[in-house]
């Protein structure tokens, strides 16, 4: 992947995708604002949420073996993983160990950020998303550009033809008569998808929280569809980052009032699901949790960007995002986009390749990330701490606005060489350029200012009365 402005700018010029974006992100963020003004308490919520998620990840360890002894006692089998290939490993040799050739899958980011569906089919097993929004994006062949609704950069038409042209490639197919109507696009979604949780003898799925006191998982969605995955399959694995977990029941009180009117603008979630293990007669009657480490350490180590791990992936964040709104999803290179993904993905990844270097400058830093955050992640404080990281180490355009910087320090430490300056800049200011070599990004589109005739300096000394 190129760096994000280069990757940018095929998606700020396509009028199509701008405009869904726009559609679909303005509805949701009216929507989600009125939700949360119904709470008189909103901003102690927040708090709540807040410490919650900083007092586990202060004693994160504890509570991760806690949870795997009360997952353990409840029957289920609990991996850990360090990394993505590790992770990949694990569930490829779990679905062969049951024989089984497919899987079918709960939305889950943490899967996606492995490249789950990729290792799997390298063995020969097929994964089906059946998540609408995830299914529309396997359908068409395309990558995931938004947290919540993955396929945002679709519109109904568009869907439409996906849904048409490929749905029979992989079992049922759409009606030959297929509107563009949400209601027909649903159906056929539906009966495509019906046949594939009757069969399926394996489902995966992430999950939203753990809690750490009763070994019990949560998935909340608004579909219905990974509820079937949790249920009807006879083996569940569930592949879940390690930040995931909560201490107590009492705590998701407080997130399963803010994260479905952050993330859907819903006073609740249509559909809660939890579990504990296994139980005999009811349910997959083998489950795994798997517990994805893959950099999450790492960020925990980092005084400031450790806050990261307080996501509870609602994606407010990107709904208010600027630029997300008009660069859309797949120019972040990554299953996390928008202010979120500026800041996780390099803290996961690293700042090795162009992209990741780019991305904590993908941002306007205006703040309206941090105002909607439910878990008041100060996402601008981690992006200028990515980029002084990022800058520290070098590279071509750190390099010369270091020296610029260096130049200007020098001379802002010296009024008469200032004083000097700004009456050379004044004398020479007709033959100022209009644009600055070497800044066309930004004087391509803006005027540069034009100087006084005079340096203040010089019209305070004629003018001071006193
Ligand atoms: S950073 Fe905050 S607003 Fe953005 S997805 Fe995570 S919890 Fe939601």
């Amino acid at each position: 992947m190129p760096s994000f402005p280069r990757a940018a700018r095929a998606a700020v010029r396509d009028a199509t995708l701008r405009a869904n974006l726009k559609h679909a992100t303005h509805t949701i963020r009216d929507k989600r604002a009125k939700a949360v003004a119904e709470l008189d308490d909103w901003a102690e919520l927040r708090e709540a949420g807040k410490q919650i998620k900083d007092h586990t990840l202060r004693h994160l360890d504890r509570y991760l073996l806690q949870l795997e002894e009360a997952v353990t006692a409840a029957g289920g089998t609990v991996h850990w993983a360090a990394d993505a290939d590790e992770a990949n490993r694990i569930v490829t040799d779990l679905v062969r160990a049951t024989g089984e050739r497919e899987v079918v899958k709960v939305k889950s980011m943490a899967t996606q950020e492995i490249g789950l569906n990729e290792a799997l089919a390298a063995a020969g097993i097929a994964a089906y998303e059946t998540d609408l929004a995830e299914l529309i994006v396997q359908l068409g062949d395309d990558r995931p550009s938004h947290i919540l609704v993955p396929a945002i950069h679709r519109n109904r038409g568009e869907i439409r033809e996906i849904f048409a042209r490929t749905m029979s490639a992989w079992g049922r197919p759409a009606p030959a008569d297929l509107t563009d109507r949400p209601a027909d696009l649903a159906e056929a979604a539906r009966l495509h998808l019906r046949e594939k949780f009757l069969r399926a003898k394996v489902g995966i799925s992430g999950a939203n929280f753990m809690v750490a006191e009763t070994g019990t998982l949560v998935v909340v969605e608004s579909e219905g569809n990974g509820r079937m995955c949790l249920t009807l399959p006879e083996t569940l694995i569930s592949v879940v980052g390690i930040e995931k977990v909560v201490p107590t029941w009492r705590d998701l009180e407080v997130f399963l009032q803010t994260l479905p009117r952050s993330s859907t603008a819903e006073r609740m979630n249509p559909y809660t699901s939890t579990w504990t293990g296994t139980t005999d007669g009811d349910g997959p009657q083998a489950f795994h949790l798997v517990l994805l480490d893959n950099g999450r350490t790492d960020v925990l180590a980092d005084e400031v960007g450790r806050q990261t791990l307080r996501c509870i992936r609602c994606s407010a964040c990107l709904n208010v995002c600027p630029v997300y709104e008009r660069a859309g999803g797949h120019a972040y290179g990554s299953v996390y986009p928008g202010p979120i993904g500026a800041i996780l993905t390099p803290q996961l990844r690293g700042t090795t390749t162009d992209l990741d270097a780019s991305l904590p400058f993908a941002s306007s830093l205006c703040g309206a990330c941090y105002e909607v955050c439910p878990v008041a992640i100060d996402i601008p404080e981690v992006l200028v701490h990515l980029r002084e990281k990022v800058a520290d180490r070098g590279g071509r355009g750190h390099r010369l606005e270091k020296a610029a910087m260096k130049a200007s320090g020098w001379v802002l430490d010296h009024p008469s060489a200032l004083a000097a300056a700004e009456r050379a800049a004044s004398l020479t200011r007709k033959a100022h350029p209009r644009r600055l070599p070497g800044a066309a990004a930004w004087t391509n589109t803006r005027d540069l200012p034009e100087l006084p005739a005079a340096p203040f300096r010089d019209w305070w000394k004629r003018n001071r009365t006193s």
